[in-house]
């Protein structure tokens, strides 16, 4: 699949503004600074598409960018910003959740985690959360040009064992530096059109 054509349509604070054409929808989530706006612009191949905001105040916000006319992307908030209170923690929590449930469009979540680190307690609740849910998780480990080769085995193996991942689950390398990942992502994505 080649990405030709993306289009931001709008940022929804509750679910009534979500799109209603019943097009598929794969979203993408993961921890503030992980890496997620480069990931959408790069496979988009747009400088801006995704602003990089990170500020906590966009908390709530559900990106909505429709791809090739023909399905679209949802960028969620980011988690784990250290300056967040935990009332907006609970405001983030509310809006995953009108968001991921009952969502019928949605056929895959990318969960990005730092290819560098050890996922995060955030992270093995995101993984665990979206999993309970019956929902279908793609992960992928980001910043992959930071590693040497044998680094990115040690890596894969630390993701694979901290989150409880099963063998035959996919976990994918992506660096939007060097443009890594960007075929076997989009090709996981193609399967479920
Ligand atoms: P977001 O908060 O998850 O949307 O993350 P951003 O896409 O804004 O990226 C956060 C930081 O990580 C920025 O400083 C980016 O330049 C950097 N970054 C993003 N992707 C990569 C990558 O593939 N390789 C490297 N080395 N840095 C990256």
């Amino acid at each position: 699949m080649r990405i030709t054509n993306s289009e931001f349509i709008i940022s929804a604070v509750k679910p009534e503004q979500y799109p209603v054409d019943n097009r598929v929808e794969f979203a993408f989530v993961g921890r503030s600074n992980v890496g997620k706006s480069s990931l959408i612009n790069t496979i988009t191949n747009r400088k801006k598409l995704v602003k990089v905001s990170g500020t906590p105040g966009k908390t709530r916000l559900v990106n909505f960018f429709l791809i090739n006319d023909e399905f679209y992307f949802v960028d969620l908030p980011g988690y784990g910003y250290a300056k967040v209170s935990k009332t907006e923690q609970a405001k983030w929590g509310k809006m995953m959740e009108m968001y991921l449930l009952n969502r019928e469009p949605l056929k895959k979540i990318v969960l990005l985690v730092d290819g560098r680190h050890k996922p995060t307690e955030d992270d093995i609740m995101m993984y665990e959360w979206v999993k309970h849910y019956g929902g279908n998780v793609l992960v992928i480990a980001t910043k992959e040009d930071k590693l040497k080769r044998n680094e990115i085995k040690k890596s894969e193996k630390r993701i694979r064992e901290t989150l409880g991942m099963p063998d035959d689950e996919k976990l994918i390398f992506f660096s939007s530096l060097k443009k890594v990942g960007i075929d076997a992502l989009l090709n996981e994505l193609e399967k479920e059109l």
